[in-house]
């Protein structure tokens, strides 16, 4: 079983477009706020259930988009290797609304120049497999297009942003201030993952992957997917406006904004390296939206989990404390050098 989330067929999702609705007023520093809807699995075990607060938090204490995003979540049976699932509420848009609105939201970020240089949908084009086609439109959680401004959504589509299922089949550790415990999967850290898939970390190449052809469109995410291998590489503003976004599975595909190292993704749970393109490359320690978590591993939010999050539409809070701020930077470096040597006993996430 993988997320519902990655595998609605265009045709399944409800264009914005129909519905006349638009972006808001932007930029509005407020209260971002993760509400819970828990069914009778979660609400009936308490620690869970604050193991579940904390991971929302986490990211509740990064953002300052004055939203609410509503999440329902449960403990129950899914299929065996699978830690938990989520599936978002997805919505596709014409290409330049949600390329506009993108670019009003980044405009008074300094570090986010590079959002003013995503190309319009007239300069737009992507990497497919043979059989497919883009059909101009772009595919994002009704979450991230609430971060964009978009109002009037929970009206129209219904209060729901996902939910989330977490496998009741493994045994997880609720509480990691102690560590977690031998044998155990930190709840949390699943938690603050299947959150971070909810708020718009997907790619439209899981629902390429495994499929024969067709017509799709990309996620915001993609928009900063590309081909890492030399001549569509980006290396300049100008390429980052023309060079091609890479959907295809399989490959080299890359995170790349032109401001320093570039990151690996995962390439597809069929096609790929088994990984759904909706995750960092596994086992590198690039942060919380790695696809496999071990047991007895806690991992945070990373910088980089937080950069891919500022760039697809959500506004960071103010900078914390320099020590806190170092502190969240050496969870990160540590951890990426434990993680690569270790080997991974439990499943996709
Ligand atoms: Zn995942």
């Amino acid at each position: 079983m993988v997320p519902a989330c990655c595998l609605l067929g265009a045709a399944e999702i409800p264009r914005l477009d129909e519905f006349s609705l638009a972006p808001g007023p932007q930029n509005q520093l407020g209260s971002f706020n993760i509400v819970l809807n828990a069914g009778s699995g979660l609400s009936g075990n308490p620690a869970a259930l604050a193991a579940f607060s904390r991971a929302a938090n986490q990211w509740v204490s990064y953002f300052s988009d004055p939203i609410s995003i509503h999440i329902d979540a449960n403990l129950a049976s899914l299929g065996s290797g699978i830690i938990g699932s989520t599936g978002s509420v997805l919505l596709q848009v014409n290409f330049d609304t949600v390329r506009n609105a993108l670019v009003t939201d980044a405009a008074d970020e300094t570090s986010n120049g590079i959002v003013g240089l995503l190309p319009t949908a007239a300069q737009f084009s992507t990497l497919l497999p043979s059989g497919f086609s883009y059909d101009g439109n772009i595919v994002a959680t009704k979450a991230n297009l609430k971060a964009l401004g978009f109002g009037g959504l929970d009206t129209t589509f219904g209060s729901s942003d996902a939910s989330i299922t977490f496998n009741s089949g493994f045994s997880f550790d609720y509480d990691n201030s102690d560590g977690v415990g031998a044998g155990l999967v930190d709840f949390e850290t699943v938690a603050t993952h299947e959150i971070g898939h909810a708020l718009g970390f997907v790619s439209r190449v899981d629902a390429i992957d495994g499929v024969a052809s067709g017509a799709v469109g990309v996620s915001i995410l993609d928009l900063f997917r590309f081909d890492g291998t030399a001549g569509n590489n980006p290396s300049s503003s100008a390429d980052f406006t023309s060079k091609p976004r890479d959907l295809r599975p399989g490959g080299s595909p890359i995170f790349d904004d032109l401001s320093g190292p570039e990151y690996p993704f995962s390439t597809g749970l069929t096609q790929g390296d088994g990984r759904q393109g909706s995750h960092w490359k596994d086992n590198l320690g690039l942060g919380v939206m790695d696809p496999t978590l071990a047991t007895q591993e806690i991992v945070a939010i990373s910088l980089l989990d937080l950069r891919a999050f500022d760039l697809i539409g959500y506004d960071l809070a103010p900078v914390p404390e320099p020590s806190t701020w170092a502190g969240i930077l050496g969870i990160s470096v540590v951890g990426a050098f434990e993680w690569v040597r270790r080997r991974r006993a439990s499943g996709q996430r």
